[in-house]
């Protein structure tokens, strides 16, 4: 992971510090607010890029909500951070979203709308997170997620979790 470029952004949400980071094939970003070099129980946002809901203000996901909402949480504790990778459409690509969207619509749950598509159900790969994670020398993390895999893919990449929140302001 090498860090490219930094800078400070204002949000609706205070003002946060993005750190560009690259892996050589993908850029991923680390965007965050407060001390949280040698931090403990850093609430945490694993977030990945979705075309639909941030570009054409999409009603048919949570993805929007949910950045605000991690956004928010971060805001009132003083500290926090959201690290977004880009993985659109659960890693499958933004083609692979287009085409599971008849299948999402027939009933099917997003995973298994991939599967009948031909895709993998979540081609995701959070190894970048946890990456970033070490680079910023965060102890751990509060993660901000009701996703058990994201839980489970940090812990394997040697990222301690001391505990999960869920997305409710
Ligand atoms: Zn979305």
């Amino acid at each position: 992971m090498i860090k490219m470029a930094e800078v400070d952004l204002k949000t609706k949400y205070g003002t946060f510090h993005e750190v560009l980071f690259y892996d050589g094939q993908k850029e991923a970003i680390a965007f965050y607010m407060g001390d949280i070099s040698e931090g403990e129980d850093v609430l945490c946002r694993v977030h990945s890029s979705c075309i639909h809901a941030h570009i054409f203000n999409s009603v048919e996901c949570e993805c929007r909500e949910e950045m605000a909402i991690a956004q928010q949480l971060i805001q009132k504790e003083g500290c926090g951070i959201v690290i977004w990778l880009e993985q659109e459409g659960k890693g499958n690509g933004h083609y692979a979203l287009l085409k599971s969207i008849p299948f999402k619509r027939a009933g099917m749950p997003q995973a298994e709308a991939y599967e009948a598509a031909g895709f993998q159900k979540d081609a995701r790969d959070f190894s970048a997170a946890a990456k970033i994670l070490k680079a910023l020398n965060i102890k751990s993390i509060t993660m901000l997620t009701n996703n058990q895999k994201k839980v489970n893919t940090l812990t394997q990449h040697g990222i301690t979790i001391s505990g999960t929140k869920s997305l409710e302001l």
